[in-house]
């Protein structure tokens, strides 16, 4: 028998077939903001009326990532189709219609290539579905499980960002046993970290959301991080986790106890005193971008004012009117400058490599009233948004940033459709700067677009265009009591200095420390900064740990990290659920799966833009390995992460 765990009803929320009384007007004023493509597959679900996907309905491709929302079709086709959808939707309401049933995954896949005008391959189907809300991503039971071994079963989650709230979530629905272990004092992980000018997300909202917990209510395409981690909060209060979360609760240490199969976590409790908590089970979900990366500048204990780290934002530092100096030029940087810039007398900007930065029509537009109706209230409409989303911010791009050994200009991009990339590029960039070619100079990349993530410009053009804007590509030679000095023997004085200089991504799992079987630390065997994982989650000699946004899976070429986590959370959810109901005491990686797979890994790494030679970026640790980021396509992570092999594991089992 399937014991079926409950996302099914969160995911059902995505997809209702009921709309609430509104009147006529009411609907056709939501219909007038409606994307067509994602209406017309609304039609279709609503009739079962195949008219819907065929001539003169058929949206037109569209090459840019950005959607039309009239699918290219003619105004009076779009008035047609906006039309049936008012008539259908009052005839649902009324109680006319009853919707037939889910199409069959050929249908669907048909549904999805007639949306964005282009053919989705069959691989890609069940994992839209499940993006969509239309298919469970939470495994099953493979047997009920033994209430004994369930009872007993305990998991610790380190982390309640976006990934322990997703598995606290999961663990919670599968009414498996856990804690969540914090050092903040509430919820939220980065967002509720970063806290500078405009922090916000460069992925839609409507995709960067859980897909068990859509939110109509984004209030724009791309919202700041207060919404984000409100957001958060609200999920993690739904699913009904909190009482599970230990706030103000650091781990400092992890020993596996081979005779017990358990592991002992070591953690300062709120009033400061240690102890040791015990689990069989330990998931990291710590994030890889959490920890700021200090720069070894001479001199940053002398500088006399206010100092401070991005994701450490000082809100009780006034910047008006003040001198204020950023150093780094990231995206943490592109964000918060346009701000800064419009409150202090003056910005210097410390630049070490400039960015390749792209415009976005919809980063700071808001959502309509209309449209959050329909994604709030029409059966099927959220769903299929999200498809046109996960579609075209997803793996479209991976296939453009392999190196062509063939292409014979490297130095500017790794094959011909990249250097299309880079002069579009290039010409929005000489476009925004206008006149300053003096800026144009300083702005303009010499390696190719993606070789480091790529920003969307946040105004950063037009800030750096101000008069009160400086931006200095001389190499800082130290701080001062003052300001910065610059290698060129110039000193500038400021009366802040704010460190945009991003985090220790290749230090995964720092500063916690790990030691499993035999008392080998995870610091040794990775050193430093050269992490691995099988899957990015499991590691040989780590027996019943599973680190989530671990090595290699963070996404250079696009996607939502938000859809990786649920992918590696119903992974480690399978492992537990195997574990309960087959009577396993502790699993462990074969030393010779992680290999194979991480040699693999570093083989598609080395076909990538991110590898080109000389080029740093934090993808990659100091040795030149990439990390941070995964090579994969999304379709491929989420199918390696679909349910565990056994055989990749030494399983041990309760004698
Ligand atoms: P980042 O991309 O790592 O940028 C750090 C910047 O600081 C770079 O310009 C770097 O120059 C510079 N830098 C570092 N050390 C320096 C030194 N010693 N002297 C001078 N300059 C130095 O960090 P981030 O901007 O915080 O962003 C990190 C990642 O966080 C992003 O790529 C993204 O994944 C995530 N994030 C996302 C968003 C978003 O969604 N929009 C916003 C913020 C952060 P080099 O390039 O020369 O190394």
């Amino acid at each position: 028998m399937l014991v079926r765990i409950g996302l099914d009803r969160r995911s059902i929320d995505m997809n209702h077939q009921t709309i609430p009384v509104a009147s006529r007007a009411h609907i056709a004023a939501a219909l007038a903001a409606a994307d067509v493509p994602v209406l017309l597959m609304v039609l279709h679900h609503l009739t079962g009326d195949h008219r819907w996907l065929d001539a003169p309905y058929r949206p037109v491709r569209e090459i840019s990532i950005f959607a039309d929302e009239s699918g290219g079709l003619p105004p009076a086709v779009q008035d047609e189709v906006r039309a049936a959808a008012l008539d259908i939707l009052e005839a649902l309401q009324a109680g006319r219609l009853t919707p037939p049933p889910l199409p069959d995954r050929a249908t669907f896949q048909k549904m999805m290539s007639v949306c964005v005008g282009e053919l989705i391959p069959a691989e890609y189907v069940p994992m839209m579905l499940e993006e969509m809300g239309l298919e469970a991503r939470a495994p099953t039971w493979p047997a009920p499980p033994p209430a004994a071994s369930i009872a007993q079963f305990e998991v610790l989650i380190i982390g309640a960002g976006v990934s322990g709230i997703c598995a606290a979530a999961q663990f919670r629905e599968a009414g498996i046993r856990y804690t969540v272990l914090e050092k903040n004092a509430t919820l939220g992980g980065t967002w509720h970290d970063n806290k500078y000018p405009e922090v916000g997300c460069d992925v839609p909202n409507h995709f960067y959301s859980f897909s068990f917990r859509p939110n109509a209510d984004w209030s724009g395409y791309y919202s700041k991080g207060d919404e984000i981690e409100a957001y958060l909060c609200r999920c993690a209060e739904e699913f009904g986790i909190l009482d599970r979360v230990r706030f103000n609760t650091e781990v400092l240490s992890a020993r596996y106890d081979e005779r017990t199969a358990r592991w002992q976590v070591t953690v300062r409790q709120p009033d400061g005193e240690l102890a040791t908590l015990s689990a069989n089970v330990l998931v990291s979900a710590t994030g890889q971008l959490n920890r700021p990366k200090m720069p070894t500048i001479e001199g940053l204990a002398d500088f006399e004012g206010p100092l401070f780290h991005t994701a450490r934002w000082r809100s009780d530092v006034p910047l008006d009117g003040r001198r204020v100096a950023v150093i780094g030029t990231g995206a943490s940087a592109m964000q918060l400058a346009r701000s800064v810039a419009a409150r202090a007398q003056s910005l210097t900007i410390y630049q070490r490599s400039p960015q390749w930065a792209v415009p976005s029509v919809d980063y700071h537009r808001q959502v309509s009233d209309g449209k959050k109706w329909l994604l709030r209230h029409v059966p099927f409409y959220m769903g299929w948004y999200r498809f046109t989303l996960a579609w075209r911010f997803s793996d479209q791009l991976l296939r453009t940033l392999e190196r062509d050994p063939a292409w014979p200009h490297p130095e500017r991009a790794v094959n011909a459709r990249n250097d299309r990339h880079r002069e579009r590029l290039t010409e929005y960039l000489l476009d925004a700067l206008g006149e300053r070619s003096d800026l144009v100079a300083k702005c303009l990349p010499d390696y190719p677009p993606y070789g480091k993530r790529i920003l969307i410009d946040n105004d950063w053009f037009k800030t750096l265009k101000r008069d009160n804007v400086e931006l200095v590509t001389d190499d800082i030679a130290r701080l001062t009591a003052q300001g910065v000095e610059t290698a060129d023997g110039v000193t500038r004085e400021a009366d802040v200095v704010i460190l945009a200089t991003g985090f220790e991504a290749t230090r995964l799992l720092w500063p916690v420390e790990f030691t499993g079987r035999d008392g080998e630390s995870l610091r040794s065997r990775w050193g430093d900064d050269d992490a691995s994982a099988y899957l990015g989650l499991t590691v040989p000699g780590f027996p019943n740990l599973f680190c989530l946004y671990g090595p290699n899976t963070n996404l250079g070429h696009g996607g939502s990290i938000i859809m990786i986590a649920e992918c590696q959370v119903r992974y480690v959810l399978g492992c537990v659920m195997k574990m309960i109901t087959d009577g396993v005491q502790a699993i462990e990686c074969r030393e010779e799966v992680c290999a194979d797979y991480v040699a693999r890994l570093d083989a598609e790494h080395a076909k990538l833009v991110w590898t080109s030679p000389g080029l740093d970026n934090w993808y990659r640790n100091k040795a030149g390995r990439v990390v941070s980021v995964m090579p994969w396509r999304l379709v491929d992570y989420w199918r390696y992460t679909l349910a565990p092999d056994f055989d990749d594991y030494h399983v041990r089992r309760y004698a």
